[in-house]
């Protein structure tokens, strides 16, 4: 199981932010969890600019603290929350989309939990890392270099 601190924080470009949030169709009714959400900017810019709501989880306080303040420079504390704890602990059943900048390891420690727990038709993004040959990406974007991968939850057999 993974624990602190599995991936280093290395902001995702916004451009690339852009293109995961318009990847994901994501709109005025979505809950967006980013896990190991960094400054914040993921769910920030789903909030300012999609009209969702969001939660924010990472692992590091300071993150967190800086996340929180982005949010309410950006005028949106009230649509968004960050939680500082380990993103494998967190529930997230109450997501409609979730983001991703992790590492390819962590994708596939986190799969099972994607697949448990969220929605079926829940669209999951990420950023630079796909989830491995037995989950195949439905659509790729390249942004700014970047690669951009989705997937749908599916149906649960
Ligand atoms: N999502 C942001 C973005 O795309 O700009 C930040 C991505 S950064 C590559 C990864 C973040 O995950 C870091 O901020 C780090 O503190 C956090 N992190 C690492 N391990 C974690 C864990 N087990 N639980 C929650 N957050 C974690």
């Amino acid at each position: 199981v993974a624990r602190a601190y599995d991936v280093p924080y290395v902001p995702t470009p916004e451009p690339v932010v852009r293109e995961m949030l318009q990847l994901a169709k994501v709109g005025p009714n979505d809950m967006v969890y980013d896990l190991g959400s960094g400054d914040g900017r993921i769910v920030i810019m789903a909030a300012k600019e999609f009209g969702a709501r969001g939660v924010g989880v990472d692992i590091d306080p300071a993150r967190i603290a800086e996340a929180r303040e982005n949010a309410r420079r950006a005028g949106v504390a009230d649509k968004v929350r960050f939680v500082q704890g380990n993103l494998f602990d967190v529930d997230l059943r109450p997501a409609t989309a979730v983001t991703l900048y992790l590492l390819p390891s962590v994708n596939l420690q986190l799969k099972p939990k994607l697949l448990r727990e969220l929605r079926p038709g829940t669209p999951v993004v990420s950023h630079a890392w796909d989830m491995g040959t037995d989950w195949e990406p439905e659509a790729e974007r390249t942004v700014s270099d970047r690669k951009v991968f989705l997937w749908h939850v599916p149906r649960r057999t």
